[in-house]
This record gives C-alpha cells, structure tokens and sequence, in this order.
C-alpha cells in the first residue's frame, strides 16, 4: 500500500495506527481482553463495549485540554455549521446581545445565523473590498459591547489561512470559539471560554461528530423554550447519550485522541504545528516573489498555509506535479484559489519535508 501525503483541509488525514486499529475493530471488537464476536458498528450504545469507548472519548478531551469541573463535554452532530445555529439558539435570550468577530468566510456564516436567532453586534471585521481575509483585528480596531453575553470568534480561518495568535483582550465578556481547524493544536485560555465547538474531521477525526465543550453556568442558564435535541442540557444531562451517537466516528475521535496523548499532548502539538507550518511559511519567506504569502505574518495560521504562485497556469502545473509526487490536497479553497497546504494534527513533519522539498525543486524548474 503507498500512502499519500494528504493535505487536504477535511475530511483529512489521520494517523495509520488509528485506522489499522478501526480495520481490526470493523469485523470484531474486543472489550475487556476479549472477543466480542461482532462489529463496532454493530454495538448498541447502551452497552459496555461502547459506552467505554464513549466514556473515555470524554475522559481524552478533558485530559488533554486541562479541563476541570466548570466545563462539559458533548458529543453533538451537524458539523461545526450546527453549532453556528445552536449557539446562539442556546444562550441568546431576549434582551441579551452577542458580539461576532468577522475575520473569514466561516465566522461570517456565524455571524448570519446568529442574526436569524437573536441580537448580534459585528465588534470587528478584516473583510478586504475584494473579499479577502489577510489579518485578524487588532485589539484598537475592535468594538466591544461591554455588555455583550459573549463574543464569537473562529480561532482559525480555514480558507484564507489567517488565525487569532493571541486571542483579543474581551475583559469580562467570555469567549465562544469556533475551534475547528486548529482544535487540540493550541491551548486555551478555558478560564474565559463559555463555549468552543469544533468538527472533528479537521484535526481530531472523521466527519459525523462535533466536539462541544461547554461551561456550566452558561448551560445551566441555556433556553429551555427550544426543541431538546437542540439543547445542549439534554446532552450534558445523558452525558451525550441523549439519541443515538456517530458511534463509528466517535470511536475514531477516541482514537486519534489517544494517539494525540501518546505524542504528547496539545503542547507536544502546539509546538509541532508551529515546526511544520513554519518549514513551509520558510520557503515563502525565502522567495516571496514566487512563493506569495499573502497573510500578514503576525496573523499567519499554523494549520492553513495559503500561497498564490506567479501565474494560474504555475498554480495548475504545481498541482499537476505536486499529486505525481504524492503531494495530495493542495488546491486552494475553490472561492479562493491558489494553494493550500492544510496541516493539521495528524500530517507529520516527514510529510511537510517532502513538501517543502517539492517546493524548492519545482522553483528550479519554473
Ligand atoms: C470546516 C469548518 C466549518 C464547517 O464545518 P462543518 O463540520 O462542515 O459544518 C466551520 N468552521 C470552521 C472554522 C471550519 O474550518
């Protein structure tokens, strides 16, 4: 079998021991040393061999995150555009306000369906006329409604590469973080965060489940006048068992979990992601007439590297090669064009060497 280097932005890679592991798994599970004699698949989720594998998914997220007793884990479904909806469905009761933070396509979606639900400020938005993203705000360009319930913020910027470094400066107004493609690769200041969500099929497994970590006060003070299956209580309160679970894509989390744990954790990751994006940001920076980095350095994303080349037709012939090499998953988002090297928790620095290597090889020829 030849695996692909596989950048692509998600679904996207996960580690081969955690798959080898599912290939195993999807004809017989075992459970405590032994046999089950049937699939994962096809496991009730009120039994033992699931529910451990659900319990400890959980047990994984907090582990890695420094979680303590003021926030809840929750298993939901929808993707991370679910949550856009559900957020504000949750906590934005009448006479309260949100502020949103527009600094990509994916914040705007949020921003929209908040705007359906309930009130909403726009506190900051680095929209280009010509539609593009190239920073976040400075914390001197940000109106903040001192009395807002929240301020929604997407950590990353999936298309245009950008990413908050350090988050802004809310004063008492906490945080709802949309994680998704940068979730487990840095910590968080959980201390100030009511709500962060990401898809997992970015960085932490396949698609099919959403991670929702939510803090207790604010779940507690969440809309009762809304159907349950969209109340994030009826979650907490069955411990995300409330319906049927993704279970097959939940095991998959748990797994690629674990294995984040072996390697060492969200600041073993953190670390990681800063070593690889920065191998590629290198060759950029060396040559930015050729490779151009359109983000501004300090709002760079460490795991959506986006560079344009010279002409389309170099952009077509580095894609063309790139996949002949091995190379998969470059093209940039189809609103954007350009490349895209996603490198999210399970791409290796093996992987981003061979890249770069590509990089440096296909300039010679160009
Ligand atoms: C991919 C992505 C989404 C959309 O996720 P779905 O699970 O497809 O709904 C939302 N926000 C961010 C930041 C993303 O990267």
């Amino acid at each position: 079998m030849a695996r692909v280097h596989n950048f692509n932005a998600g679904p996207a890679a996960l580690p081969l021991s955690v798959l080898e592991e599912a290939q195993r798994d999807l004809l017989e599970l075992p459970h405590e040393g032994k046999s089950t004699g049937m699939s994962l698949l096809e496991h009730s989720h009120r039994e033992a061999p699931y529910e451990a594998i659900h319990h400890e998914a959980i047990a994984l997220t907090k582990r890695l995150y420094g979680l303590g007793d003021e926030h809840t884990v929750l298993f939901m479904q929808g993707g991370a555009r679910a949550q856009f909806a559900l957020v504000p469905m949750n906590f934005l009761k009448p006479g309260t306000s949100a502020d949103y933070l527009v600094t990509g396509t994916w914040a705007e979606g949020a921003a929209e369906e908040a705007a359906l639900v309930g009130s909403r400020r726009i506190a900051g938005n680095t929209k280009l006329p010509d539609g593009r993203f190239v920073r976040v705000p400075k914390q001197s360009e940000l109106d903040l409604d001192p009395k807002a319930l929240y301020v929604h913020l997407t950590s990353n910027n999936t298309l245009f590469g950008t990413a908050w470094g350090n988050y802004p400066d809310t004063g008492s107004v906490p945080l709802v973080i949309d994680a998704t493609s940068d979730v487990m690769t840095r910590s968080v200041p959980w201390d100030r965060v009511a709500c962060l969500y990401a898809g997992a099929q970015k960085n932490i497994g396949p698609s099919g489940v959403t991670l929702v970590i939510v803090r207790k006060d604010f779940l507690e003070a969440g809309r009762t006048d809304i159907p349950s299956i969209f109340r994030y209580k009826s979650f907490a309160d069955a411990q995300s068992l409330y319906n049927t679970p993704p279970t097959f894509s939940i095991y998959l989390l748990r797994g690629t979990l674990r294995w984040i744990e072996q390697q060492g954790g969200v600041a073993w990751l953190e670390a990681e992601s800063g070593r690889k994006s920065g191998a590629v940001y290198a060759v950029c920076d060396g040559d930015p007439d050729f490779f151009r980095a359109p983000v501004e350095k300090e709002s760079r994303s460490r795991t959506n590297v986006v560079f344009r080349l010279p002409t389309p037709e170099l952009e077509k012939r580095f894609l063309s090669e790139a996949t002949k090499a091995g190379l998969v998953g470059l093209k940039g988002h189809r609103s954007t064009g350009g490349i895209r090297a996603s490198i999210y928790a399970a791409v290796s620095m093996d992987s981003v060497e061979v890249l770069v290597d590509f990089m440096a090889a296909f300039r010679k020829t160009a």
